[in-house]
């Protein structure tokens, strides 16, 4: 499938599995080649699709620079056991500027050739408790992305983020306190904040200008399960099932860099009616049921997923070019028949998506999931939708620009469904 560095030597072991939907071979594993820091330093070519160069005490070097003309989707893993944090020049990586590694972190590059550049495929994450913080203020982060969490009991009035920080770093903040929280240092004021409220994910990165920027914005959510399917199996069980749709949900959009999150804002039990034998039925009713309409309203939620024992797995509207249409459809439906990544694959649907495709020319459909690789829309088998921006582990892209791109249409409706209540 690609031009790796593949020099076979003495001992080594390579395995390639061919795929189907590809027609070609691809690269499953092969030795790695372990360098020390100084001898990653002046690494010019590769003799393996996978080097790991390591940082520790004697081989230190205080800065590196990823080789610049490697094979064709190339690995390159950095781990250190050094107290001294290293740099390493962002020049060549995409989307990114500078980097430290710091004694204990383990980084994953490749290089996409197409691209000239080196991607980070694996990078570590620094959590912090909101009460942690002093008077709020984060320390200047050493890691790409850094986890905020805030509940009762484990709060700030307000959280600072710290500046200056590097291009293309994140801060993700999850709240379920009862209090509102303030962000702030975004953008050039000091005084500009973003308001969370409880329920509240919200990734915040720093553009190339080295300014932070809200990435996400919220969509709420009202999750519905009827009657029948809490006595088939329990009610609590049947509350966690919807809790871990919601957050199988929120992870494949925080992997695929969507700018939306989802909150719930609402756990409720419906009755099942008599005559809803199939999903169709609910996912008819409950756009003109008037107790359901009248709480989407009061909990003012953009959308509603329902859960119960009817026939089929899911099922949803496929929403996109009327905002007032799609606030009506914005209703999505799913069986205990089937597992919990349901979720994620039906409101894919009310974001606007269609199923996956298997070619790379859908004519500028770009609004599809991509089936060879198994993308949320395509197969439901890996915890992504479908982006040119993003890879398999054997480093075919999820998608395609302008062809294959589930991400931009949600991203392009995001704005248009979190106003719809
Ligand atoms: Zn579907």
């Amino acid at each position: 499938m690609y031009n790796s560095t593949h020099v076979i030597q003495t001992g080594d072991e390579s395995v390639f599995v061919y795929s189907e939907a590809y027609q070609r071979w691809m690269l499953e594993h092969s030795t790695v080649r372990h360098v020390t820091a100084e001898q990653g330093a002046a690494l010019v070519s590769l003799t393996s699709p996978y080097t790991q160069i390591n940082f520790d005490d004697s081989h230190y070097v205080p800065s590196l620079m990823l080789p610049h003309q490697p094979g064709d989707r190339d690995r390159i893993t950095l781990h250190s056991t050094s107290p001294r944090s290293a740099r390493i020049d962002g020049s060549n990586i995409s989307g990114y500027g500078d980097l430290m590694l710091n004694k204990g972190d383990d980084y994953e590059f490749m290089y996409i050739a197409e691209r000239k550049s080196w991607v980070l495929t694996r990078y570590p994450t620094t959590e912090y408790q909101a009460r942690a913080l002093r008077n709020g203020i984060l320390p200047q982060l050493v890691r790409p992305r850094t986890r905020v969490t805030f509940a009762d009991g484990n709060w700030v009035r307000d959280l600072h983020l710290p500046n200056p920080s590097p291009a293309g770093y994140r801060v993700v903040v999850e709240t379920q306190a009862t209090w509102s929280l303030s962000v702030r240092g975004l953008g050039d004021a000091s005084a500009h904040a973003t308001n969370l409220k409880t329920g509240d994910t919200v990734a915040f990165v720093v553009d190339e200008q080295g300014k932070w920027k809200q990435e996400t914005i919220t969509i709420d959510m009202l999750l519905l399960y009827s009657d029948k399917a809490a006595q088939r199996i329990g009610e609590t069980q049947e509350r966690s099932r919807m809790l871990e749709g919601l957050r199988l949900t929120n992870e494949a959009l925080e992997n695929s860099r969507a700018n939306f999150r989802v909150r719930m804002v609402g756990l409720e039990m419906v009755p099942a009616r008599d005559h809803w034998t199939i999903l169709d039925h609910p996912l008819s009713d409950l756009r003109i049921d008037e107790a359901v309409q009248k709480r989407r309203n009061e909990l003012r939620a953009d959308a509603i997923y329902y859960e119960g024992t009817e026939a089929g797995c899911g099922l949803a509207w496929i929403n996109r070019s009327d905002p007032q249409t799609s606030a009506f459809n914005m209703v999505g439906t799913g069986s205990l028949n089937c597992g919990t990544t349901v979720m994620r694959h039906e409101f894919g649907h009310n974001m606007g998506l269609d199923h996956g495709v298997s070619t790379d020319d859908t004519g500028g459909q770009y609004w599809v999931g991509n089936s060879r690789v198994g993308t949320i829309m395509g197969g439901n088998k890996i915890p992504f939708y479908s982006s040119p921006n993003l890879y398999t582990r054997h480093g075919v892209p999820l998608g395609v620009e302008g062809e294959v791109d589930a991400v931009r249409a949600m991203n392009e409706f995001s704005a248009t469904v979190a106003a719809f209540r």
